[in-house]
Order: C-alpha cells, then structure tokens, then sequence
C-alpha cells in the first residue's frame, strides 16, 4: 500500500489467524488478510490482550459493538479491544513510533470531527460505529466497531497508542486502558482533587484500578466495598485505606462511621445493582458526586428526591476519554501502583474458548485474564 513503511526487522505476513464471532457465544477461527494502516495509523503485532466483561457482554448479546449499522453477530468482526504489542507497521504521515516501538492502546478514535470529539469526549462520539459505506465518519473503536485484538495484529489510529516502558510486562500493559477509564471518571469527569474522599463499590478491574488510581491522585481516605474478601485484599494492597465487606454490615453506615456522618465525595459505582446505587446515593455527601460504571441490564429505581434535595451529581462514564489512558500510563511506568495483582491468569491465543471461560465462570477466582498470540506456552499464576 502507498505510503507505508515497514522493515526487514519485522516483516509483516499476508495473513493472520483471528477469532471471529458467529452466532451469539460462538467464536470461530479463521485466516484473515493482515490489516493495512491508512494516513496516521499503524499496525500493531499484538503480544498480549486481556478479557473485559465487556467482551463476554458482545460475544453473549452483542451490544454494545455495532458493525456495520447492526450485531456483530456472522459479520467476520473480531472481538478484543485490551491489547498491546510492537509497532509493525508505520502509515503515511507517522513519526511519532518506530517500528519496533513497545506500544499499548486505547479502544475509542472518535470521528474527530462531531462535537463531542472536538470536546476530547471521543468515547462519547456522536458518530459510533458510523464507518461504513456511504456514512462512513471514519469512527474506530477496535474491538466495538471496527476489528479487535483476539488475534495477530491490528491497526490503530496513533492518538490511541501509547508508549509502554521495558521495566513493565506485556501482561500489566494490558491493563493501562482500565485503569484510564478510572482516571477518567475521577479527574475529567469528576474533578477530583486531593484529600477528598472516594468510596469504591465493587471490587472487579475497573474497581480495584479505581482505588489505586484515586489513592495516586491523593484521596482521602479511599474505601473499598465489596462481598469477596479475596478481592478486597488486593484493593487493600492496591491502595485502599479501609475495605468493607457488605455481606456483614450495613455499608451506608460503616463509610459514614469511616469517612465522617455526612458522607464522601465521591462513589465510584462498580456493582450496577439497584441495591448498590441506591447506597451510593446514601453514602454520598451534599453536593458530593456519584459515577455510574457500572451498566445494569435492567432500568433501576432509585431515591432521585435525595439526590434532588442533596444537589448530587449522578454521571454515566462510557470509556477513557480525554487522553486519560496516556495519563494512567504515567501512574504505572512510575509504578505508584502494582496493576498486575489483577492479572490472574494467562492463556495462549488458541486457547481463547477455555480463557474466556475463566473469565466468565470466574474460574480459580480469575479477575483479568490475558490471552497471548506470542510466546504460546500457557501460564496460569497464582493471585
Ligand atoms: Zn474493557
Ligand atoms: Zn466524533
């Protein structure tokens, strides 16, 4: 292709092996042609991509990827959106990697061009999954509506990729783009600032990033809540001052007992049940904020008179916007946290069925499990 410079030092192959979605929680292998980058893209060699509940959501229901206008479902589309890898490949117009180049991505290039882009808010593009025929906007989100990284290599646009340092695994890496949807949700969205104080509910990935990610921009006290005290360990050892197991205790009152009567400022809302948002809004002090990470499938009821008389704000977080993942990167290359402890387990690329399964089932009490297209031995580490 015009304009792309590749190397001998790591030559590019004509195909690829890729997982590919069938029917709903089907996933086939195929052969597919290696993606070219266009102007201000490039190829990446993924090495290691971790699983997101929100892979098991698209391969189970579909949403929320949107190809071509409807399911991903028969559509050739290849899930995965937490990878990373070496640059492989360099577009027309790109200088700023090296082919070779240690990279990890974000999942969402915007438009660019609708409202919401031009904001920086490009996980909220107004034009999502519009890149196609004659209403093609040029939106990517690799993994979402355009192809992911459940195979050997992919292309993205170079305002998603970062660059990751030698000191930090293939494994960790995959984690940057969680931890900067929690760094999303705290600064840009939020507008935290130091020595407030955050409660985290529900200790899954983006949970227990959130707590480290708040405890390194300097809340105070940051509080975990959850039902596994597996879990609530590891959000201790990422940075949480207190954790609480809600199975005991009636949580509203135990943060309060911590974090003072009035309540804290922020809750970061990992669990998504009616029962959790409505502590959440309990939990929470006047004028204090409330971000909903969570999605449940069903439309919950919620105290909105006290969110009314208290002057709460309720807000949705889609993603990392804002370059927050560039930002998240920083914590960890200076390693203010160890990401890795959520990193449980480690399965070759064919093995892709059996890794998804440990992440559904929650097998051996896996929280991220990473699928690796390179280095094919299967490694299964302890917490
Ligand atoms: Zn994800
Ligand atoms: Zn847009």
């Amino acid at each position: 292709m015009s304009g792309v410079k590749v190397s001998d030092s790591m030559p590019v192959p004509e195909t690829m092996k890729a997982w590919v979605i069938g029917d709903p929680d089907e996933l086939i292998q195929v052969e597919k042609p290696v993606p070219m980058p266009s102007r201000a893209e490039i190829l990446v060699r993924i090495d290691a991509v971790a699983i997101c509940a929100t892979d098991l959501e698209i391969i189970h229901y579909g949403t929320p990827a949107l190809i071509e206008g409807g399911p991903p479902f028969n559509k050739n589309f290849t899930p995965g959106h937490e990878y990373m890898g070496t640059v492989a490949a360099l577009g027309e117009g790109v200088d700023e990697f090296e082919i070779g180049d240690r990279v990890t991505v974000e999942i969402h290039a915007g438009c660019g061009q609708c409202k919401r882009c031009r904001q920086g808010m490009y996980t909220s593009c107004h034009n999502y999954g519009l890149n196609y025929g004659d209403v093609n906007k040029g939106h990517r989100a690799n993994g979402f509506t355009t192809d992911g990284g459940f195979t050997e290599y992919a292309v993205n646009h170079i305002n998603t990729v970062i660059k990751v340092p030698d000191t930090m695994s293939d494994e960790e890496a995959t984690l940057v783009v969680t931890a900067g949807t929690s760094m999303y949700g705290l600064t840009e969205l939020g507008g935290l600032v130091a020595g407030e104080s955050v409660v985290v509910t529900g200790p899954g990935p983006i949970g227990l990033l959130a707590v480290a990610v708040a405890k390194s921009l300097g809340a105070s006290p940051v509080i975990l809540t959850g039902t596994r005290d597996s879990r609530l360990k590891i959000g201790l050892a990422l940075g949480a001052d207190h954790v609480i197991n809600v199975k005991d205790t009636n949580v509203v009152d135990a943060v309060k007992e911590l974090a003072g009567e009035l309540g804290v400022d922020y809750v970061v809302e990992c669990a998504g049940s009616e029962v959790a948002i409505n502590d959440a809004i309990h939990m929470t002090n006047r004028g204090g904020k409330i971000c909903l990470a969570a999605f449940p499938h069903d439309p919950a009821k919620i105290d909105l008179p006290h969110v009314v008389k208290n002057n709460m704000y309720l807000y949705g977080i889609r993603g990392e916007g804002r370059s927050a993942t560039h930002r998240a990167m920083a914590f960890m290359a200076d390693k203010q946290f160890d990401a890795s402890l959520i990193h449980t387990h480690t399965f070759a690329l064919d093995d892709l069925p059996e890794a998804l399964r440990y992440a559904r089932e929650r097998v051996d009490d896996a929280i991220k499990v990473v699928v690796k297209a390179r280095d094919a031995q299967q490694k299964l580490k302890a917490v």
